[in-house]
């Protein structure tokens, strides 16, 4: 089988910028591991997704967000707190001129829609469940190697994209090095019912062990992020619902009334992934196989979201026809590189001055958050960063098209 685009792992990323590539004309091929049906599918499970006001228009500019729409719920404000700390920080949209910051989405909901999306879409193939177990690289394709349900078969692509996660198969095959940092905590996950409504508020209180989020979501409930140390982290799921109710509620305090109900309860480990390179002779690294960071301020898909976008801008500017151009993606790779480095040293930052234990790094936190609250300029520029727009902005994310008339 021969295409122009390959995309490797069929989750957030690869599924997304497979959407916004299908209009320009390539031939383009999702090779997913995991049946998308499936229960066990790791990309879309019950994690609720805080999408930024770029990343939503992303979605509206590639066709995605009406079906997204009807089970999204609005950012109309977000509380930010420091456990038994003083300082806390309001962002309203409004100072901004807008009505959300963004919306929240369930990850499964996103597979629903960009799944029928993607099988409606012509020239636009996924093949799955299919894993790719090997890559020759070089020539005018590369060459992928794939087990699929009816036994071997092989793709020859002019790119190859690496979406396939954190743990990346062809990252790892080729040798590609990466900088990681165990964060020693794990996010659990789960809905909460708080006996209040959440007004689409978005409450994030900062502490040791990371952040303790509650995202406003559809109806009554809220998504909540605990991050908790990795060694308690199995003690913790298995408590029964009313003691985990009441631990999470002597964290949060009763800024929603009670909780009163909690929804089935995953765990994520937390580290952060960084690939050393994110092109290679026809190929790009793309999502979390070139960047996972700590969800602390919700931005890994976000800033996925964004690499794909300006990947199909590239390509939609080809005059050559030749996705797997060096020049393009060269130019693909110094794109991206102010927004990538900005959005991980701000994540990963975050997360070490939350962890310092010193006196210094808790007066630069307080500091930090009493700062934010007085002067209306700080949190104007830290909205715009929350908001997604870091560097030269794509054309998906103003609302143009991607082929300039
Ligand atoms: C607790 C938590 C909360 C989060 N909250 C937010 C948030 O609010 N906002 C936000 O923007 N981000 C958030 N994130 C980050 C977000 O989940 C990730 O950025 C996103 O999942 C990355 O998507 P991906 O497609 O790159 O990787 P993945 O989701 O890991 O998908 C990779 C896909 O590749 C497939 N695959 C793997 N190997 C192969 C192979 N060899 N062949 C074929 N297919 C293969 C897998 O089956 C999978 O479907 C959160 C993360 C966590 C852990």
């Amino acid at each position: 089988m021969m295409c122009d685009v390959a995309i490797v792992g069929g989750g957030l990323a690869g599924a997304s910028l497979a959407v916004a590539l299908a209009p320009l004309g390539y031939d383009v091929k999702v090779i997913e591991a995991v049946a998308y049906q499936a229960a066990e599918q790791p990309s879309y499970d019950d994690r609720t997704l805080a999408l930024s006001h770029s990343s939503c228009r992303i979605l509206s500019s590639i066709g995605l967000w009406k079906t997204l729409e009807q089970d999204a719920t609005p950012i109309r404000k977000i509380d930010i707190t420091e456990l038994e700390r003083p300082g806390r920080v309001v962002l309203d949209p409004a100072e901004m001129g807008l009505e959300a910051f963004g919306h929240v989405v369930e990850a499964r909901r996103f597979g629903v829609a960009v799944t029928k999306h993607l099988r409606q879409t012509p020239n636009l193939e996924v093949i799955s469940p299919a894993r790719v177990t090997n890559i020759e690289i070089g020539g005018t394709v590369n060459k992928l190697h794939l087990e699929c349900d009816s036994g071997p078969e092989q793709i020859e692509a002019r790119l190859v994209v690496a979406a396939d996660g954190a743990n990346s198969f062809i990252r790892n095959h080729l040798n590609i090095e990466t900088d990681t940092r165990d964060y020693g905590q794990t996010a659990i996950i789960c809905n909460v019912t708080p006996e209040k409504a959440h007004e689409g508020r978005a409450f994030e209180c900062l502490t040791d062990t990371g952040p303790f989020a509650v995202l406003p979501h559809t109806g009554t409930r809220c998504g909540l992020v605990w991050s908790v140390p990795t060694e308690i982290a199995q003690e913790i799921l298995d408590l029964d619902e009313a003691t985990f109710l009441a631990q999470a509620q002597q964290r949060f305090g009763a800024k929603l009334g009670k909780f009163v109900k909690a929804g089935q309860r995953s765990a994520y480990p937390l580290k952060l992934v960084r690939a050393r390179e994110d092109i290679r002779e026809r190929l790009v690294i793309l999502g979390n196989a070139a960047h996972a960071i700590h969800p602390i301020g919700a931005q890994g898909f976000n800033l996925a979201l964004r690499d794909a976008a300006i990947l199909a801008e590239i390509l939609a500017d080809d005059e050559q026809h030749d996705p797997g151009d060096a020049g393009l993606l060269n130019t693909y790779s110094q794109w991206r590189q102010k927004d990538q480095r900005g959005t991980i040293a701000s994540s990963d930052g975050m997360t070490r001055l939350f962890a310092h234990p010193s006196p210094l790094a808790a007066g630069l936190r307080t500091t930090g958050l009493i700062a934010h609250s007085i002067f209306p300029s700080l949190r104007r520029w830290s909205a715009i960063k929350a908001m997604g727009y870091r560097g030269r902005v794509p054309r998906l994310a103003l609302g143009e098209p991607l082929r300039q008339p």
